[in-house]
């Protein structure tokens, strides 16, 4: 009982004097660790899940891995990250469902004495996340941009270029980052004539797409369809990643017209072999193999005592601190070098043979 008035009244106190990070470092190899993932809206997160839960076991960890219901993910989120702060989570790392509806459960996190992780998103304006981990969004942003010029002049040397824009949930951070990467490519283009949108819609209010839901982008690519090309043809679409991709190429399909240049990302299985058959043209290889095991490097430092790796101090503003992060690389993949960027993954390299 001692031990525990001990250890509730420390807590309180590393929140109340903000030195709560510092507290949570070094801690019992056995402790539990939280992982709130959101909605399985891509394989990514599927495949996040699984790897955490297997790799913290390993590492000795308890872990305790949750995901967001589909409908509401919000609140279910809230009451799962509440739920590893009670269970005394050392660590807990989080996939923000919506970047801005966390700060109460983070604060209360930090308030207990855990080390709070963005995991891939960033969780907004709340003093209390400790690191962001993460593959380098803006870049991503910039790599599908340029893809879908590169992939408009290899059909057609020639512009101007007609496109629409699409872009991801508005709740979800990245979802402003990845398009606005895109768009420091494209607006040069656009300024120039070179490239038209061709439905005006070049806001990313017009353009985004709710809960990354496919459906969504397929509905408002049949009615750009009809609204926009019942005459001019379609080159290119900037799609934020593979699910809506596949999705606007289903609208463009059976709607008869030609296939644009469609881009995408997260290296989904049905994208990969659409992009082998010529089909989507780009992905981004971004290997959650890699962002699983750099997050969990993270949390057995934290456990050892020691500070960990970070790679980034300026990158990630989130309206009220700087998040040190540790950045990794995406890749632009092409069918040209879909074998080579997906060589040493098991699940990918058989579908570019
Ligand atoms: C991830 C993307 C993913 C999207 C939808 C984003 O936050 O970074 O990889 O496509 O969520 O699940």
């Amino acid at each position: 009982l001692l031990t525990l008035t001990a250890c509730s009244q420390r807590s309180q106190d590393a929140g109340a004097d903000g030195a709560s990070a510092e507290a949570a470092k070094g801690f019992p190899a056995n402790s539990v660790i939280g992982v709130a993932l959101p909605a399985k809206t891509s394989e990514n997160w599927v495949l996040a899940g699984d790897l955490f839960t297997n790799g913290l076991k390993e590492a000795g960890f308890q872990s305790d891995v949750q995901y967001a219901g589909s409908s509401t993910t919000v609140a279910d989120q809230q009451s799962q990250i509440q739920a590893m702060v009670t269970k005394g989570a050392k660590v807990i790392v989080i996939g923000a469902t919506d970047a801005a509806q966390l700060s109460t459960q983070v604060e209360a996190a930090k308030a207990a004495g855990a080390v709070v992780i963005a995991y891939d998103r960033l969780i907004k304006n709340t003093e209390g996340v400790d690191y962001y981990v993460a593959y380098d969004n803006y870049k991503v942003g910039q790599l599908q941009g340029q893809a879908l010029l590169d992939g408009m002049k290899e059909k057609k040397p020639e512009g101007p270029y007609t496109i629409e824009l699409f872009s991801g949930s508005p709740d979800d951070n990245n979802s402003a980052v990845f398009f606005d990467g895109a768009m420091s490519v494209l607006k040069p283009a656009i300024d120039k004539g070179d490239v038209v949108v061709g439905s005006g819609q070049t806001d990313i209010k017009q353009t985004a797409t709710d809960g990354w839901k496919a459906e969504n982008a397929q509905r408002r690519m049949d009615s750009l369809l009809t609204s926009t090309y019942t005459s001019k043809t379609l080159d290119g679409v900037l799609s934020p990643n593979d699910t809506l991709a596949r999705a606007i190429l289903t609208s463009v399909k059976g709607a008869g017209k030609p296939v644009p240049v469609v881009t995408g990302q997260d290296s989904e299985v049905e994208s990969v072999k659409s992009i082998v058959a010529g089909e989507q043209y780009s992905t981004i290889n971004k290997d959650t193999r890699n962002l699983v095991k750099q997050t969990i490097q993270m949390v057995k430092d934290l456990q050892a005592g020691k500070d960990p790796q970070i790679n980034d101090t300026k990158s990630y503003n989130n309206g009220v601190k700087v998040v040190p992060a540790y950045l990794l690389e995406p890749q632009i993949v092409t069918k040209e070098n879909a074998a080579e960027a997906y060589a040493d993954d098991p699940n990918l390299a058989p579908l570019t043979k």
